[in-house]
């Protein structure tokens, strides 16, 4: 029997609760003080809060299985099968054995964390090898559904669709491993039938990135497999982030019964279904509500594009473009925003309103929808940077040439062969934290912060110059995060109270929604950077996050080119590094953590990206004088697709994490003829391990392989934040004294 799909769905929705009920119920569970029923009661709460929700909001197609004890990715490894040897022997039970799959234990270290796909949410990396023996466990997603139904809601189970699981895995060829799995996926959907399951949806997001022709047939080929079952729900597969291209004609080719495009980020998707023809006896999902930013939608816009969609299907459903897990639960959580603001923001709670309002309208093209927020208010625009961006030349994004940069850099500073530093931050004390909650609560007064955080840069620098590293920072104590440190200073910036987002496992992020036109008020680093100066002789680098992260980590206005935004937040910083300069600093970091990360999923979109990421960072950093030296700091991610970016950065000094990769890097940096100082990481500090001194001298003698010594700079992998202080003295010891011997001294 076939039941239609529905007119209105998402895609997914938070599962953090309300006020981060999760976190603290897992952190209450690894901390030893909630066992495992508290813990599975408390997520029974949670997920039938949301089902109650969507139920009521009627929507009537709600989603069930996207609830997750940590991350998708990692239940959907369980559902197949897919558990390491490594914790399959430790013998643990199964919710332990899955935590020490997310979080690793002594004798198995974790799956790798990485992003999902452009999007700062990260993903257990599933490891597939050859022997991997797939089995069905679909108990979980069984035990969501029948949960749901004890309610009298009936829901969509979801899975990672099996094509993607492949392409995100890594081992030896895991794609290769597609027949295998497909056969336990049609276990799964037979086991889903039999519980009575209608619809199931099998999400396929590595499709709207570049798939070469083999790839693209394997999806075919596994969704007629599952098509052919005798006996099976009905499937939707979902794509989110982007256009499905060639994948979309050979995902119509194929007996599943509806297919969900993203209608936001996808620009060619429409016009692909349009050349494929009328489709019969399928159901299109429009994603017509951005699932991935903060902003209203325009329903008449949406409207018009879902009406586009109505002639090319026989069924036409609305939905988000992705889940809703990217942005925080309820705007009505949020009280103090500037009503200018919240008029203009919808979170998940308010975008499952805007899709019921959007099928309503498809269904019966008589419901009036409300107007689109109109134009930012004046009272946002900041006319002298938009007079600053229009004058712009090119050698405003322009140094001298590197040689001469480099040279009175060196006259001035005076730094041996292989200088060592740190990336910025050291240990974030409990003290630490509790002074700044203290500040902000209003019960630690300014005088009395100011001198705490001046107490503490103060330990940190004697503490630099006792391991006697080269050149200094401050070490961030005042600053909470890299991003809302600058977002609290600047204009065109607002933050939440409770707009939390996962981040990883119980990992939530509150990124600042940038608004209006970005300017800065006063300066926002100086003091710090100023006062950790006067406590040495020995160079501080100022310290910056720079435009391209200030943008991936915040939820940005649409009404203008990401390129312009960019810009705006590149002038600032542009004018705080010539502040920075002119009191005296020497060196100045400015940070760039995500540059990869955003970088878009299809081949012939990232040049413009990688332009504009480019000259915002070139134009926030060249603004200093010759003898000014400009560093950078890039982490996070493998970065063979942005080196020749690295490169064009210009950056005097850049730091890099490498220890993993066994500073591959520098090859790749080498190969494309890059010149200028680079600092590989030898210390991966995501890790508690010190690294043993004859490790570091390896790494370095490595690198010297590939730079010279007076190009080559000795410093961990990253800020030393999440690090306690044994280990960070210890490792830096090691880190120092491997530079000197490597240096000869
Ligand atoms: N300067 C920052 C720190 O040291 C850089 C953090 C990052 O790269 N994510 O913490
Ligand atoms: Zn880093």
């Amino acid at each position: 029997m076939t039941t239609s799909f529905g007119q209105s769905t998402v895609l997914g929705y938070p599962r953090i609760g309300a006020h981060r009920e999760w976190k603290r119920a897992v952190e209450a569970y690894w901390a030893g003080t909630l066992d495992a029923t508290g813990l599975e009661d408390i997520a029974t709460g949670l997920r039938a809060d949301v089902w109650r929700t969507l139920r009521d909001a009627r929507l009537d197609a709600i989603p069930s299985n996207t609830f997750s004890y940590y991350d998708h990715m990692l239940d959907t490894a369980v559902a197949v099968g897919a558990v390491p040897h490594r914790f399959a022997r430790l013998g643990l039970g199964q919710l332990d054995t899955y935590f020490a799959m997310a979080r690793g234990v002594d004798a198995a270290p974790a799956l790798e964390l990485t992003k999902w796909f452009d999007t700062n949410y990260h993903y257990l990396v599933p490891e597939i090898d050859p022997d991997t023996v797939f089995a069905a466990h679909p108990e979980k997603a069984l035990g969501e559904y029948a949960q749901a139904r004890d309610l009298g809601i009936t829901t969509r189970p979801v899975l990672v669709g099996p094509a993607t699981f492949l392409l995100l895995a890594k081992g030896d060829n895991p794609f290769a491993r597609l027949d295998d799995l497909v056969d336990t996926y049609a276990r799964i959907l037979t086991a889903l039938a039999d519980a009575g399951v209608a619809w199931v949806q099998l999400d396929e997001p590595a499709y709207v990135a570049d798939r070469s022709p083999a790839e693209i047939d394997g999806l075919r080929h596994a969704y007629r497999r599952l098509g052919e079952l005798p006996h099976r729900p009905q499937i939707f597969v979902a794509t989110y982030f982007g256009d499905l291209d060639d994948a979309l004609p050979a995902l119509l080719d194929t007996p599943v019964e509806a297919i969900g495009l993203d209608l936001v980020a996808g620009r060619s998707n429409l016009r692909r279904l349009a050349a494929a023809g009328p489709l019969r006896g399928k159901t299109v999902v429009a994603g017509l509500v951005d699932g991935r930013n903060i902003w209203r939608t325009d329903l008449r816009a949406a409207v018009t594009a879902g009406a586009t969609v109505v002639g090319l299907a026989d069924q036409v459903a609305v939905s988000t473009s992705c889940s809703l897990l990217h942005v925080p639960v309820d705007l009505s959580a949020e009280t103090s925003l500037d009503p200018e603001l919240s008029a203009r923001l919808a979170f998940a709670r308010q975008k499952v309103d805007e899709v019921v309002l959007l099928g309503r309208a498809l269904r019966d093209g008589t419901t009036t929808l409300p107007a689109p927020p109109p134009p930012i208010p004046a009272a946002w625009r900041h006319d002298d940077v938009r007079g600053r961006l229009a004058a712009l030349r090119p050698t405003d994004r322009q140094r001298a040439d590197y040689p001469s940069r480099a040279a009175r850099q060196q006259e001035r500073l005076a730094l041996p062969d292989l200088p060592t530093t740190t990336i910025g931050s050291f240990p974030q004390t409990t003290e630490l934290r509790r002074a700044r909650a203290a500040h902000r609560a209003g019960t630690l007064d300014d005088a009395g912060y100011t001198a705490r955080m001046r107490a503490e840069v103060e330990q940190v620098i004697r503490l630099q110059e006792r391991l006697g590293l080269d050149v200094l920072v401050h070490g961030e104590p005042e600053r909470n995060d890299m991003v809302q440190y600058f977002g609290e200073q600047l204009d065109g910036f607002a933050a939440t109270d409770n707009g939390w987002v996962q981040s990883y496992g119980s990992r939530c992020v509150r990124p600042p929604i940038i608004h209006g036109d970005v300017s800065r008020r006063a300066s926002m680093t100086v003091a710090w950077s100023t006062y950790a100066q006067s406590l040495t002789d020995r160079p501080v680098k100022g310290m910056l996050t720079g435009p391209v992260t200030i943008l991936a980590w915040s939820f940005v206005r649409t009404d203008q080119p990401l390129a312009d935004t960019a810009d705006q937040v590149a002038l600032a910083l542009r004018d705080e590094c010539r502040d920075l300069e002119t009191a005296g600093i020497r060196i100045i970091q400015v940070d760039e953590p995500a540059l990869r990360e955003t970088l878009p999923l299809r081949r012939v979109d990232q040049k413009a990206y990688l332009d504009w990421a480019v000259g915002a960072f070139r134009l926030a950093t060249s603004g200093v004088a010759d003898d000014t030296q400009i560093h950078t700091h890039l982490c996070y991610s493998e970065f063979g697709e942005v080196i020749t970016a690295i490169d064009a950065l210009d950056a005097d000094v850049t730091s890099i994490e490498a220890s993993r990769s066994k500073m591959e890097v520098l090859d790749d940096l080498a190969a494309i003829g890059y010149r200028r100082g680079v600092g590989p990481g030898v210390w991966d500090i995501h890790s508690p391990r010190i690294p043993p001194h004859h490790e570091v001298v390896d790494a370095l003698r490595r690198a010297l392989a590939a730079v010279p010594a007076r190009r080559l700079w000795v410093n961990p992998d990253c800020g030393l934040k999440t690090r306690t202080y044994p280990e960070v003295e210890a490792s830096l010891r090691h880190l120092v004294a491997a530079a000197a011997e490597v240096r000869g001294n």
